[in-house]
């Protein structure tokens, strides 16, 4: 596997997967603890609504427990004990009281209502539930002789009472005897003298508590005097007293499940951040590894190639002195011929050595460019001129067509240098089509050389790094045309230097055009 895949693995594997795999189980857990955070706010809602009930209730046994202690047997249906009356009279849900002079159904009844009409009324009402619901008595009977007092609502109908609810108890002892006490109560008047004054204290702005009746929108009471349907995201619970009506309760202003939505939503994000982040680190430092071990790769690949470029004319160099040394050439003409051998490969490794010198000299900035003003044509002239038997002497052709009056500015011995590079690469880097175009122009603030060859091309993937220093494109029959792969590399060091730029267009088996671009003198 090739190294920087194996970094980009280790990579993903060290850093994104668990950041990823944490982000995954953070927004499953979310949700998780929305619903866990949501059941235990219910669960609170629901306490706050039992402590309700529980405490009307509570009320309810107070007033059986005044009337139970108050009231002197036997009853006389005209008496009225003060306390109890001051119950009757001071509770606005309590519509009427009454008694049995005995548990058993036939006995008779004493009832005090808060008024004359509604006394005669409840009597009717009162005998019916004697009657009516004995099975219940007795069962309530049997809990009071175990020393619990239960107050139970039983059904009945009372014309023109309906709302009234009939609420029924065991008052008394063994000794004295056991009697059935009943209350008329009003729900909706209990509601809001008892439980309203209740509910307020709870809500205290945090919640809004209300009630309401079976069948009816509106609630019946609401701690809240907003308009708002309370319904909405509300938890309710029946009303023990009385089943028509239902508790319900709400947080007040954000919800709970708004807060944890806003909540889970910038976690959300938050978390999708830190990814991109990751993600965003983790390329670049791929990236940057990747650089650091291709640039290694070549450099080891840049030492290969030069030795190699070294050897080659040192072994002909080395051969061709050692015949000459030991005297074994027939001919002057075969002498000479080795003689000239033997000088062009000592040209070529000086051209070796003197480029890795330029190189690494330009890479350092070492050298000071003297940029000055040139005319762009008469330089390629000359330097065409002085290069015009090499190429010819290699089968090449080539056209020059310039531009009259460009003058760039250029240090002219970077000039010389990139362009000879170029035609070195277009000569290198063609095949049968011995063809190269040289051509000068204006290109907005530039003024631009360029050189074509109708060689090998270079794929567009290679394109983007055969600028790189040492960077060689390791396909095709390279092997053929040794370099070092500097000379692009130099050229573009060069070219920014001079404030100008270099750019390649190639097409893999058509060819390649390189252009060099320099900045125009400022009074043309
Ligand atoms: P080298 O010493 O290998 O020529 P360069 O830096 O000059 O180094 O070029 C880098 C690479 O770019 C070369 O190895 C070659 O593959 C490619 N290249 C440069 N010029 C040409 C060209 N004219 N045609 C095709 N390929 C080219």
């Amino acid at each position: 596997m090739k190294s920087t895949r194996k970094i980009g693995l280790l990579l993903t594997l060290v850093f994104l997967l668990p950041a990823l795999f944490f982000s995954v189980y953070e927004i499953s857990s979310l949700d998780n603890d929305e619903k866990m955070i949501q059941e235990i706010y219910n669960k609170q809602l629901e306490a706050i609504l039992f402590s309700v009930n529980q405490y009307s209730d509570d009320i309810l046994g107070s007033w059986t427990s005044r009337i139970e202690t108050n009231i002197e047997f036997p009853v006389t249906p005209d008496s009225i004990p003060k306390k109890v009356n001051d119950l009757l009279m001071f509770s606005a849900s309590l519509q009427a009281i009454f008694i049995s002079d005995s548990a058993q159904g036939s006995s008779s009844m004493s009832v005090f209502g808060k008024d004359e009409k509604f006394s005669a009324q409840a009597r009717v009402v009162a005998d019916s539930v004697l009657s009516m619901s004995r099975a219940r008595i007795q069962q309530l009977l049997s809990y009071k002789r175990n020393g619990y007092q239960k107050v139970e609502r039983v059904d009945v109908s009372m014309p023109g009472m309906s709302n009234l609810q009939c609420l029924v108890f065991i008052l008394g002892n063994e000794n004295q005897g056991y009697r059935v006490g009943g209350l008329f109560i009003d729900p909706e008047l209990f509601i809001e003298e008892v439980v309203g004054p209740r509910l307020q204290t709870i809500s205290r702005d945090q919640f809004v508590l209300f009630c309401f009746r079976q069948g009816v929108a509106e609630p019946i009471y609401s701690t809240s005097t907003e308009t708002e349907s309370p319904t909405a995201e509300a938890l309710t619970k029946d009303f023990w007293l009385f089943p028509d009506y239902t508790l319900g309760i709400r947080s007040t202003g954000n919800t709970l499940q708004t807060l944890v939505r806003e909540r889970t939503t910038v976690n959300l994000m938050l978390l999708v951040a830190l990814d991109v982040i990751l993600i965003i680190a983790v390329i670049l430092v791929f990236r940057n590894l990747k650089r650091e071990v291709d640039l290694a790769q070549n450099k080891s690949d840049f030492v290969s190639n030069v030795s190699h470029e070294i050897r080659t004319p040192l072994a002909l160099i080395s051969m061709f002195a050692e015949t000459l040394e030991l005297d074994r050439v027939p001919t002057e003409e075969k002498k000479r011929e080795y003689y000239g051998i033997i000088s062009k490969e000592a040209q070529r490794l000086s051209g070796i050595v003197n480029k890795i010198l330029n190189f690494s000299q330009t890479e350092a900035k070492k050298k000071t460019l003297h940029i000055e003003s040139l005319h762009l044509d008469t330089e390629i002239n000359s330097i065409l001129t002085t290069y015009d038997f090499h190429l010819r002497n290699k089968g090449f052709h080539y056209t020059f067509a310039g531009t009259e009056s460009l003058w760039i500015m250029a240090d002219r011995e970077a000039l010389t240098e990139m362009i000879i590079n170029l035609i070195d690469n277009a000569m290198k880097y063609s095949e049968d089509k011995k063809q190269i175009e040289i051509a000068t122009g204006r290109e907005g603030q530039y003024g631009f050389v360029a050189v074509r060859d109708h060689g090998m091309g270079i794929s567009a993937k290679d394109q983007k790094h055969i600028f790189d220093k040492f960077y060689r494109v390791s396909s095709g029959n390279l092997a053929k045309s040794r370099g070092t792969g500097l000379g692009l590399s130099l050229v573009k060091q060069l070219m920014e230097e001079q404030q100008g730029r270099i750019t390649v267009n190639s097409e893999p088996g058509k060819g390649s055009r390189f252009t060099l671009f320099f900045l125009i003198e400022r009074t043309q």
